[in-house]
């Protein structure tokens, strides 16, 4: 049975919902390159994997998106700029499999 979470950004104005059953095929990766350090105000992004199907907005207001790089998008509130959600087109480097050492 599946199994969804709920979650929002700071001024509430954007709402989604996760699937979390089957829990997320990759641990949460952190991404520390000048676009996550400045789009976040940190030193790292971190961010939970999940399939495109497994994120569903259940909001009505309009999400803003912007390309940070080519075909990946940073989705965000365009109320409280809260970055919630990042869509990237290519396998994240440490979601492949590698070769045995
Ligand atoms: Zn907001
Ligand atoms: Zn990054």
């Amino acid at each position: 049975m599946s199994e969804w979470v709920e979650g929002g950004c700071l001024c509430g104005g954007q709402r989604f919902k996760v699937c979390t059953d089957p829990p997320p095929p990759y641990p949460p990766v952190m991404c520390c390159c000048k676009m996550c350090q400045r789009c976040l105000g940190a030193p790292a992004g971190v961010f939970l994997c999940v399939k495109e199907e497994n994120l569903v907005l259940t909001s009505t207001e309009e999400v803003e998106k912007y390309e940070s790089s080519p075909g990946n998008l940073r989705w965000f509130c365009g109320k409280c700029a809260c970055q919630f959600y990042f869509q990237a087109t290519q396998a994240l480097p440490g979601t492949v499999d590698r070769p045995a050492v």
